[in-house]
């Protein structure tokens, strides 16, 4: 009787053991299935930027170079392309440092109002192009300290209101608000009343690399990593992010952030 109960427990064991192991197996096909899709997703991205550099330097190589004019501009669209991809490599930076916990954020009391005119200041001459207004429904008080990293918090108004110039109507509107909840928060809200987003997409945008046009979005620049590292950023400092969007009407971020003592 003894052996057969023993015989029993170590079958049990057995079984435990061997489940474990699939389940080990199982999470290491995932991320290594997760690596694969962002090392493709890395190269897919940094292809179309180098290889429009490449062109101008071989057209230039090619005879364009004699032609003065034609150098200059040739040699400035390269540059153009140089920079688009340091700004891909700088988000891919960013996004792997947010995802191994390699970022420190270090909260400090900052005045909300002051970080979102700092961007405001940054990002005028780029709203101007698409002749969009870019409006702050500031609250009465001058100032509304918040616990924020000032330069993670400035990125990610920074994403934020690009995007709603990037996806915003020409002539159209880009509004900051904040709101001070009763609690002890303060929530941020950026809002445009440009395309909008279906709403199958919207639990997707958060996701690297998801974009809801593949095509267009390129043409307007950008990464595909901007709403990656927004998220990432909002979940180190221990807030939420929330988005509400009507395809064709506009959309609204909005996200939250600990009102200083
Ligand atoms: P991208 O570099 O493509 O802008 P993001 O991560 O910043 O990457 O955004 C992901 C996708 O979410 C965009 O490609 C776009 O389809 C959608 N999106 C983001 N912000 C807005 C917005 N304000 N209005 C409409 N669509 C948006």
């Amino acid at each position: 009787n003894q052996i057969t109960t023993d015989m029993a427990t170590l079958t049990k064991e057995v079984e435990r053991f061997a489940q474990d192991k699939k389940l080990e197996i199982e999470g290491l096909k995932i991320r290594e299935n997760y690596r694969k899709e962002f090392i493709g997703n890395i190269s897919h991205e940094l292809k179309t930027p180098l290889f429009t550099v490449q062109g101008y330097i071989l057209t230039l190589l090619d005879g364009a170079m004699k032609d003065k004019s034609v150098r200059k501009k040739y040699l400035v669209n390269a540059n153009k392309g140089v920079e688009r991809l340091i700004y891909i490599v700088k988000d891919l930076d960013m996004i792997t440092k947010l995802e191994v916990g390699d970022l420190n954020i270090y909260k400090e009391e900052h005045n909300i109002i002051e970080l979102v005119q700092n961007v405001f200041d940054l990002l005028e001459m780029k709203a101007a192009k698409k002749k969009i207004e870019l409006a702050f429904d500031k609250p009465y008080p001058d100032s509304i300290m918040v616990m924020a990293d000032r330069e993670r918090i400035q990125q990610v108004l920074s994403n934020l209101i690009v995007n709603s110039i990037k996806y915003g109507r020409e002539g159209g509107t880009t509004e900051v608000s904040i709101e001070d909840l009763i609690k002890n928060k303060v929530i941020v809200r950026i809002s445009d009343n440009g395309e909008g987003i279906a709403k199958e997409n919207i639990p997707r945008i958060f996701e690297r690399f998801f974009r809801v046009d593949k095509s267009g979005s390129r043409r307007e620049g950008g990464s595909g990593l901007g709403l990656a590292i927004v998220k990432h950023i909002i979940e180190a400092h221990a807030e939420k992010i929330y988005v509400e969007s009507q395809l064709g009407i506009g959309s609204e971020f909005s996200f939250t952030l600990e009102k200083a003592k």
